[in-house]
């Protein structure tokens, strides 16, 4: 896979997506350029875990998809192919425990094995939009590979990918060409805010005013 400096402009789709200063590159590792290691925490795992699985989101049962279909992130233009972990092809003594088994294109997490390697994740920030490949989440398990503090702040507090806030804040934040709407076909923004139910004290007030006019 190609190597990107993290924080870096990320031009790896530059035949699609002009190379801009608010696009930029996070977790593009190979074997030749030494990464930073460290703790994620777990809670940032699990969000971004969701991020490369919109199935896993809390809502996303409400919203079902027909059996044997997968929800994948928003992208505005799909990798050809699939890439496999260099780093695990490059030194295969080492296997860790967190590895399912053997295969850097799964990740296990919350009892779930996720697929890993075909997609990339466009994360929202102040001001940037951070591309990820979804290996990220191999990287960080397998090999320790501790991504930027803000890219990893980001991941915390985005909204699901197909939901309208998620949109928002990519076009708030990125560069202005992800604005066009072509981008955006095929993914509906989903309102997140579910629709108001009345609670206990709703309930007892209709009731209250019914029994008071009867
Ligand atoms: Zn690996």
């Amino acid at each position: 896979m190609t190597f990107f400096t993290d924080l870096t402009p990320c031009t790896y789709f530059a035949g699609h997506l002009a190379p801009s200063p608010q696009l930029l590159a996070v977790g593009w590792l190979d074997t030749v350029h030494p990464f930073p290691r460290g703790a994620v925490a777990h809670h940032t795992l699990l969000r971004l875990a969701r991020l490369v699985a919109p199935d896993m989101e809390p809502d996303a049962a409400a919203d079902p998809l027909p059996p044997g279909v997968v929800r994948v992130p928003w992208q505005p233009v799909l990798a050809c192919g699939y890439h496999e972990c260099e780093i695990c092809s490059h030194d295969t003594t080492n296997w860790p425990p967190a590895l399912h088994p053997r295969h850097s294109d799964r990740v296990l997490i919350e009892g779930r094995t996720l697929r890993v390697g075909a997609n990339n994740l466009f994360v929202p920030g102040d001001g940037v939009v951070y591309l990820a490949p979804d290996l990220i989440l191999h990287y960080i398990l397998a090999h320790d590979y501790l991504p930027p503090r803000p890219f990893l702040m980001a991941v915390r507090r985005c909204p699901g990918s197909h939901s309208a806030a998620y949109r928002d804040l990519i076009v708030a934040n990125g560069p202005s060409y992800l604005r066009d709407p072509s981008y955006w076909q095929g993914y509906p923004p989903r309102d997140p805010t579910p629709m108001p139910t009345p609670g206990t004290s709703q309930v007892w007030r209709m009731l209250r005013g019914w029994l008071s006019r009867s």
